[in-house]
């Protein structure tokens, strides 16, 4: 597969931003900085990040083996996802293909971007339609968005059905793994040298719990992380953001621990869910998250709020009529969310 043939034709020769730190790398704390006009008074952050997060990058590399130069960092997934759009969709003459029920923010992305959207909605147990899928792909579809484990849905895709759509599927496959390391299924990182249009995304704001810094990963092969490179801004990763992962991601125990809590958690939720009348399906999760059918979810939702308790109501998702999502919270948080489940009416009038 081309690569350079699925680039956007302005990408193709874009000459980037040449920031001062591309210019002069490395060197020592004994040299003297004169070169990017900033504040010369040390605080901390009063100099430009490192534009291409080597220290980060370098821990990312090793817990999971990838080489540091198919690793591209960003302002949250959102932004990576944003630059990637921006790398291969030309406005008003390519499509992306979506798959609903899925993560909103595809959608949005496409419409920031002016690309048009073609979606192909999972079966009702929320699988992939592997043919109509790539039926529906057409010489502009330029992207595949694909979520696995799938938010709101929580399931995994099988890895035979994501194996068919990335090899057959003739564009760029973005493989959106937010939720990887809450399931048994092995990440597709590892299937990067197999895959050249494959691009995989991961964020540190869910499993490693930092959220707050906005810090989203992308995994791909060496040449669309060059490109990707070149197209986002200089330094979008900011100095407080890059400490502080770097300090989280040392202390391996402690997210391992967290996860888990979480999952052991999860399997305590599900396992009392069923005792509440109103709740008629439990759907399966391999995420931080279990979404059930109640008998009416926007009343549910609600009654829940007026207890203290927020939850996501998802009834107007494809698929999803009187679904309600409950991320899975502490031992503490759980305890309350069923407690208040158990006092609302088990029939609504
Ligand atoms: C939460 C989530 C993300 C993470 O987004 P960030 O911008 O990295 O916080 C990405 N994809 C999906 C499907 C999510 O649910």
């Amino acid at each position: 597969m081309d690569i350079q043939k699925l680039l956007r034709n302005n990408i193709k020769n874009l000459k980037p931003y040449s920031s001062a730190r591309d210019e002069f790398q490395g060197g020592t704390n004994a040299m003297v900085f004169l070169d990017a006009n900033e504040n010369p008074f040390e605080n901390g952050i009063n100099r430009y990040p490192d534009p291409y997060q080597n220290a980060l990058k370098g821990l990312l590399s090793e817990l999971k083996d990838v080489p540091k130069d198919q690793i591209l960092l960003g302002n949250g997934s959102d932004e990576v996802l944003d630059i990637i759009y921006r790398a291969f969709c030309e406005p008003k003459e390519d499509n992306i293909l979506i798959l609903p029920p899925t993560y909103g923010m595809y959608e949005v992305l496409a419409g920031i971007n002016d690309v048009a959207v073609k979606k192909i909605n999972l079966t009702p147990d929320f699988q992939l339609n592997v043919p109509k899928i790539l039926k529906a792909a057409d010489a502009h579809s330029k992207l595949l968005l694909l979520c696995s484990p799938n938010n709101p849905t929580g399931n995994s895709f099988s890895a035979k059905d994501l194996g068919k759509l990335i090899s057959e599927f003739e564009g760029i496959v973005v493989l959106d793994e937010a939720y990887i390391d809450f399931s048994e299924a092995e990440s597709w990182v590892k299937q990067l040298d197999k895959f050249p249009n494959l691009i995989v995304t991961q964020t540190l704001s869910k499993a490693f719990g930092m959220a707050g810094i906005r810090l989203g990963i992308c995994y791909a092969s060496k040449e669309i992380i060059a490109v990707l490179n070149r197209i986002k801004p200089p330094y979008n990763v900011n100095i407080l953001t890059q400490k502080k992962a770097i300090e989280q991601l040392q202390n391996k125990v402690l997210a391992s621990n967290q996860i888990s809590d979480i999952l052991e958690q999860r399997k305590h939720l599900q396992i009392i869910l069923k005792n509440i009348p109103f709740i008629s399906k439990i759907y399966p999760s391999d995420a931080n998250f279990i979404l059930v059918k109640v008998d009416d979810a926007t009343q549910r939702y609600n009654e829940l709020l007026k207890l203290g308790i927020v939850t996501r109501n998802r009834t107007h998702e494809v698929g999803c009529e009187n679904c309600l999502r409950f991320t899975v919270g502490t031992a503490e948080e759980n305890k309350k969310l069923i407690e208040a489940l158990k006092t609302l009416k088990a029939v609504l009038k």
